[in-house]
């Protein structure tokens, strides 16, 4: 994996405790991660809050970051090194990974009349894990 600084200096971005601090946070979370979440696991001691929402600001804007709607009141933010989605369950928030969105994106494509290239795109899935359905 690439060192944390590099990837910053990648990016032009000077490699501040405080970036650093909350890249390595969100390279070693398995799953998304709310703002309640690295405020917890920063702690306001360590970074002041509008530094870490400039910092994740920056972060998207490098596409180092992404930010995921899961219907919640609050957003959620990983790591932008793979394109895969997510499999929420409405009852106990559990998430699960899934990959193959180019196939689908190519599909409708081929099938749209009106569209020729897609180059945003976000997909969440809604329902019930097997413990709880
Ligand atoms: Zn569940
Ligand atoms: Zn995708």
């Amino acid at each position: 994996m690439q060192n944390t600084k590099e990837i910053l200096w990648n990016e032009n971005l000077k490699a501040t405790p405080s970036r650093i601090r909350l890249l390595e946070l969100f390279s070693k979370s398995k799953q998304p991660i709310s703002m309640k979440e690295i405020i917890k696991e920063i702690g306001f001691k360590t970074i002041d809050e509008a530094t870490i929402y400039r910092t994740l600001e920056v972060f998207k804007e490098k596409g180092l970051i992404r930010q995921i709607d899961f219907r919640k009141d609050h957003a959620y933010y990983e790591l932008a090194n793979s394109d895969h989605h997510h499999l929420v369950c409405n009852s106990c928030g559990r998430i699960e990974d899934f990959e193959g969105c180019k196939e689908l994106i190519n599909r409708v494509l081929r099938r749209s009349k009106q569209f020729s290239k897609v180059s945003q795109h976000s997909l969440e899935l809604f329902g019930l894990c097997k413990q709880c359905a």
